[in-house]
């Protein structure tokens, strides 16, 4: 049995690790895929409560730039975002992972309205948590999303799974051959340096509340596990 170092974790996944080459949309075997990696340290007993993104079906930022007032584009970012839940709730239900969405914004249909302490049992009882609506506010992001529910339901840790790149560079690695990896940072040097790991806000709310960050490499199976059984991978920001 491996050594556990993260008992109860918040997973960030973009919506772009869901959507595949074409980086628009879901794709089905490439969600698969992603269940399946959750439902490899799920296996461990993992505490596992996860922020889906929606980048893959609408940014406000994009909208507002076209001219759309920003709130209401930011809306439909976060209905984006319950599309991605349900549809890795699907996928980890077909592996035999029991999983409840929670939505910020109220569609009690589809979802249960978000309640951290019925979020907290859940994660008690086994059960995976997809925290899906973002916070429910435009202006934010998903990854502000992730510090917030990281500090609510008291995770260990905030897992940020990255598409294809394996950590924090000083620059892009793919456009800088220069770039250089860091293996550990902390929030302040991401706010200082202006690195594009997560956005300032999401940053200072990790900081503030102590929640250490791992970027990684979702493209490559066994990373997840390996990031919380205490592997040195990625790049790990602290304090
Ligand atoms: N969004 C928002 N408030 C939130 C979270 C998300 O308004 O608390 C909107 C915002 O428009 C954002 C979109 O939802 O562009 C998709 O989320 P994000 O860009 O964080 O997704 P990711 O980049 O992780 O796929």
């Amino acid at each position: 049995m491996s050594d556990i170092k993260y008992n109860r974790i918040v997973l960030k996944l973009s919506g772009e690790a869901l959507a595949g080459e074409a980086g628009f949309g879901i794709n089905p075997p490439v969600i698969k895929d992603v269940a399946a990696e959750i439902k490899n340290i799920y296996d461990l007993g993992i505490q596992i409560g996860i922020v889906v993104g929606g980048g893959n079906m609408w940014r406000g930022e994009s909208g507002a730039a076209m001219g759309m007032e920003r709130a209401q584009a930011d809306y439909i970012g976060m209905l984006g975002t319950v599309m991605n839940g349900l549809a890795l709730q699907d996928n980890l239900e077909s592996l035999g992972v029991p999983t409840r969405v929670q939505t910020s914004i109220e569609m009690r249909q589809i979802a249960e309205p978000y309640i951290r302490r019925k979020a907290v049992r859940h994660l008690e009882k086994g059960r995976v948590v997809i925290f899906a609506g973002g916070t429910g506010n435009p202006y934010f992001s998903t990854d502000t999303t992730a510090a917030l529910r990281a500090a609510e339901i008291d995770a260990n840790a905030i897992l940020m799974a990255k598409n294809g790149v394996d950590g924090i560079y000083s620059d892009d690695p793919r456009t800088n051959e220069d770039a250089v990896k860091y293996d550990t940072l902390t929030y302040m040097d991401i706010i200082s340096k202006g690195l594009k790991v997560m956005d300032s806000t999401a940053s200072s709310l990790s900081m503030d509340n102590h929640i250490p960050l791992v970027v990684f490499n979702l493209n490559e199976p066994g990373n997840i596990r390996k990031v919380v059984t205490g592997e040195n991978i990625g790049t790990t920001v602290k304090e």
